[in-house]
């Protein structure tokens, strides 16, 4: 697999770590969506590290970023990714902007992608990124994403990468007929992972994809914050 991504930002051992990093935490576990290995192989996670974790960046592991926040390990953002079943015409809403790797993932993938971040920092940082790698299909909105993106709705999928009590019914109340949600669901230290799938018929089908852990959703539909619900 030597494919030439320096158009992607990849310089040329990064673009070997993250061919090791496809290979061996991706493709050698369950991930299969040739969508979402293409992906994976095309966006420059160093590009969404902070300086001081790069030598990290391809590792099998989530790191800390800014505001105290987390960018997910890259096997969760490809199950999340695959989960979340998408076509290239899809509308994607994502809850939890962070430093903006599973929506560059997204973006690769789908046509539209929505995210929202409740810290105007890390909305901002991952904004920059966006442009700086020419990703123009994705749109960031700071604020509470429990209360999703009603003007923007409906979605094919909704992302959700941070861990609540339950389901925000506003969210589902988002999804279009046939789409679907993925969200970690549980308490603030292990959730299960659930997928939610809205039948043309509107009926709700629900599916755990197993255990998880996340940080906390906070919002008017999520856990409460230090100081209310936004900060
Ligand atoms: N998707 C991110 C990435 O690729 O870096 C990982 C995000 S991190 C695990 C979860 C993020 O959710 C945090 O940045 C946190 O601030 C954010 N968050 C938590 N509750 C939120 C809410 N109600 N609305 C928007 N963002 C929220």
């Amino acid at each position: 697999m030597t494919m030439d991504y320096s158009e992607n930002g990849h310089s040329n051992h990064r673009q070997a770590e993250c061919e090791w990093m496809v290979q061996t935490q991706i493709m050698s576990r369950d991930i299969r969506d040739e969508a979402v290995l293409n992906s994976m192989l095309m966006v420059p996670r160093h590009r969404f590290v902070r300086e001081d974790r790069q030598e990290y960046a391809y590792y099998d592991t989530a790191l800390e970023i800014e505001a105290e926040q987390t960018i997910s390990q890259p096997y969760m953002v490809a199950l999340m990714a695959q989960a979340l079943e998408l076509k290239a015409s899809d509308k994607v809403l994502e809850i939890g902007t962070g430093s903006g790797y599973s929506a560059a993932i997204l973006s690769r993938i789908a046509t539209n992608i929505f995210t929202i971040e409740r810290h105007a920092l890390l909305a901002d940082l991952a904004k920059e990124r966006f442009r700086k790698l020419g990703y123009g299909n994705i749109e960031v909105c700071v604020g509470d994403g429990t209360l999703g993106w009603p003007e923007r709705a409906p979605f094919d999928g909704i992302l959700v990468t941070a861990g609540g009590p339950a389901i925000p019914d506003t969210l589902v109340g988002q999804l279009a007929f046939g789409g679907r949600i993925v969200i970690p669901v549980g308490d603030k230290g292990e959730q299960h992972l659930l997928r939610v799938r809205r039948m043309m018929s509107g009926e709700l089908i629900q599916e755990d994809l197993g255990t998880v852990r996340f940080v906390p959703l906070i919002g008017a539909k999520g856990w409460s914050g230090p100081n209310g619900n936004l900060s």
